[in-house]
């Protein structure tokens, strides 16, 4: 596949064969890469399908394309996974999203745990979950994906536990957790999987307790004690290989 800029646009961007550009999208491929009349481009529904795009007319905010072909997308893991995740201080929690995303998790949720240090003001949520789908979109469209993760609203763990996902759910456990392994080899092929990674300060007991008696299943990754980041991007990237490298 040629290497032409890519685009996540809505639904609504796509009728009859043609395809409308305008705000960021617009922006981006008119304005900053300066595509012209005739230059091609990938514009994806964000459903699982890649369009070949011709541009045909480009106006002051807006543009128009033609839809030349159609294939499914590629860069979706075969099982969904959602990380769930207890939101980091500073500048990591966007990195964990970016990374995340690259490393093919279908959604994310910022889980409010004990002892999560991040407080979010109920003001000012709605922006931030702006601010953090953003970040995602812009790394699905770096890394090639064919769709396009979610960021869920902040949750806290009681609730989470009060209504536990379908699926597979592995909760990392730094010193009671068992073989990852033998827990993805004791359910074959989950209808999903979600992963709980605790704050800077860990899970605290009784939360420990909580997942493991809602039906998590308390995994290990490995001897020695990793940060809350690194623990997100090491269960993810070995779901990766189990799944889509082996
Ligand atoms: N303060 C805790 C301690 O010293 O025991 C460490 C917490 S660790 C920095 C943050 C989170 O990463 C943990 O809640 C856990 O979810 C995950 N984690 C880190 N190392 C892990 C490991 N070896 N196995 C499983 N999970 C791990």
């Amino acid at each position: 596949m040629k290497d032409l800029p890519r685009v996540f646009l809505p639904p609504d961007a796509f009728v009859d064969g043609k395809v409308t550009l305008d705000g960021e999208a617009f922006h981006h491929l008119c304005r900053v890469l300066r595509l012209k009349e005739g230059d091609r481009l990938y514009a994806l529904d964000g459903q699982g399908q890649l369009a070949h795009v011709t541009l045909d007319a480009i106006a002051k905010a807006q543009a128009t394309g033609t839809v030349t072909g159609s294939e499914p997308a590629l860069g979706e893991p075969p099982i969904p996974i959602t990380l769930a995740a207890a939101i980091p201080k500073g500048e990591r929690w966007e990195w964990i999203l970016q990374k995340a995303t690259e490393l093919g998790v279908s959604r994310i949720l910022p889980l409010m745990t004990s002892r999560t240090v991040v407080q979010i003001d109920p003001k000012k949520a709605a922006d931030k979950q702006t601010r953090w789908q953003k970040i995602v979109i812009e790394a699905a469209e770096q890394c090639e994906r064919g769709r396009i993760p979610e960021v869920m609203a902040p949750m806290s763990l009681g609730s989470f536990v009060a209504s536990p996902p379908p699926g597979l759910t592995l909760a990392c456990l730094e010193r009671a957790g068992s073989s990852l392994f033998a827990a993805l080899e004791a359910a074959p092929r989950p209808e999903g999987i979600t992963v709980l990674v605790g704050p800077e300060g860990g899970f605290t007991p009784q939360e420990a307790d909580q997942l493991l008696a809602m039906g998590a299943r308390g995994v290990s990754l490995g001897t020695r004690i990793l940060r809350a980041e690194t623990a997100s991007l090491a269960i993810l990237t070995m779901l990766a290989y189990h799944y889509e490298l082996r």
